[in-house]
């Protein structure tokens, strides 16, 4: 059977600092550097985006570093910024996914209770941790992503998280495994 090509855009939002361009690079090329040019200058803060950069987004990624809780506690005016700005064209908000990044160092900032309450109280689709530098859980979580667009765009069906669960990406036997 032939396959088609889909294209989707997927907004990467979050502090600076926290991993985004390592994102990028990390799904797109499968690379990681230490040495990415910050893309706003250091500092940890919220902008708020415009309407143009949200436009015709079909879902959105906000990541925070789980050392840094102000890069936590601002997730909650990305995704408010996200929501007031962006729509599915059914009225639904766009999936979005709350990834917990730096997962490899210690110590974390917020808690795994933390994190799953928040995501909860702010309507993400769910939340994982990850870490870009040792590339955990970044296909598994885009992939999640992925499905949830098809399903929104009618092409697929399946059975995944909306409640701001926590999304357990282990496959096999060792359920309840945490990273780090
Ligand atoms: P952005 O400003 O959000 O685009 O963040 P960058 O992608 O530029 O990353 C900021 C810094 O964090 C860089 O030095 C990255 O190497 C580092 N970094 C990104 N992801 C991770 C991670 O998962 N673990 C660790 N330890 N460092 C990371
Ligand atoms: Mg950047």
């Amino acid at each position: 059977m032939a396959g088609h090509d889909r294209m989707f855009k997927v907004l990467v939002v979050g502090d600076a600092a926290v991993g985004k361009t390592s994102l990028v690079q990390r799904y797109s090329q499968d690379s990681f550097s230490k040495h990415y040019k910050s893309t706003v200058g250091g500092q940890e803060r919220f902008t708020s985006m415009t309407r143009l950069y949200y436009r015709e987004a079909s879902a959105c990624v906000i990541m925070f570093d789980v050392t840094n809780a102000t890069t936590f506690s601002n997730s909650q005016r990305w995704k408010q910024d996200l929501d007031s700005k962006l729509t599915l064209p059914n009225g639904e908000p766009v999936p979005c996914l709350l990834l917990a990044n730096k997962c490899d160092l210690t110590p974390w900032a917020v808690t795994r209770d933390q994190i799953d309450r928040f995501s909860k109280e702010n309507g993400f689709t769910g939340w994982t941790e990850t870490s870009v530098k040792e590339n955990k859980n970044i296909n598994e979580a885009m992939r999640v992503l992925v499905e949830k667009m098809m399903m929104n765009s009618g092409d697929g069906l399946g059975t995944l998280p909306s409640q701001g669960d926590y999304i357990n990406l282990q496959p096999g036997p060792t359920p309840g495994w945490t990273c780090c």
